[in-house]
């Protein structure tokens, strides 16, 4: 890591906001830029998926401000997190807005944008390591391959009333890795609809929790036994379901939970 440039930069523009992407949990998946920008900020507001070891590279004058957000546990109001950022903007400070993964990848990071615009304050986005990303590069299945996926499709399997609502047909189609963010207590609608959308039950599925940290854990299954799987493990979020043939790399490629 270039240490000149991330010592350089003390003080950063004041009245500004910078939403930067964690990445998935470990430290070291940070991007040079993110970890310059954290060391540099007088405030950070940042969330739950966001680990000690990164929140520690702030200045120990900075603020700190701990934002939220576990499934139905939220800490701030969407809307309160917007008002934070402007409010801390307007003190005139250098403002980290900091969220797990990739901000604009399920991280509601357009609509923090969004009221930055309409207040005027000046930002800058730093995209980070998605946990798709991050989980398959540790879980040791490549999202595409030649022989088994010529697309991934990111897709949320948050429940909204109790239901799914997705473009099943979509997701279920042949050479395609899918990986459902949120999915775990869907886990049992997400495997029934694609085996009803024509993927075989046989099909490998896996889950990761807590990818690219030191606990990570990978669940392999199949469509068919995955939430079975899901239910006896108790296994709980943060966790990824990966659904393809690229899980079955796991065996060959899996290094880090070795
Ligand atoms: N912006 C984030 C996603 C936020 S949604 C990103 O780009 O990664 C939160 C969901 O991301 C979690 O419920 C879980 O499904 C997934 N997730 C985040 N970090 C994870 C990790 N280390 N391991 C497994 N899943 C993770």
């Amino acid at each position: 890591m270039p240490n000149d440039t991330m010592t350089q930069e003390k003080t950063l523009a004041a009245g500004k906001v910078w939403l930067i992407g964690a990445g998935p949990g470990d430290p070291e998946l940070l991007t040079v830029k993110a970890a310059r920008l954290i060391a540099g900020a007088d405030a950070l507001v940042y969330d739950h998926l966001v680990g000690k070891g990164i929140t520690d590279l702030a200045r120990p004058d900075a603020r700190l401000i701990y934002a939220g957000k576990e499934a139905s546990r939220h800490t701030l109001p969407q809307e309160s997190i917007n008002n934070l950022l402007v409010d801390l903007a307007r003190e005139g400070l250098s403002v980290v807005r900091l969220k797990g993964g990739d901000p604009f990848i399920f991280g509601r990071g357009g609509e923090e944008l969004e009221t930055l615009v309409d207040f005027g304050i000046p930002f800058e986005v730093v995209p980070g390591v998605t946990a798709a990303s991050g989980c398959a590069a540790y879980s040791g299945f490549p999202l595409t391959h030649r022989d088994h996926a010529q697309a991934v499709t990111f897709v949320t399997g948050h429940l909204k009333d109790g239901t799914v609502n997705l473009d099943w047909p979509a997701l279920a189609r042949p050479c395609h890795t899918v990986v459902f963010y949120m999915g775990i207590g869907a886990a049992g609608e997400i495997c029934r609809q694609m085996i009803a959308h024509g993927l075989p039950a046989q099909t490998p599925a896996a889950v990761v929790r807590n990818g690219t940290l030191p606990d990570q854990q990978t669940l392999l299954a199949t469509l068919g036994t995955l939430p079975d799987r899901i239910a006896e493990s108790g296994i709980k979020p943060p966790a990824l379901i990966v659904v393809g043939s690229v899980v079955d790399l796991h065996a060959r490629l899996s290094w880090f939970e070795r």
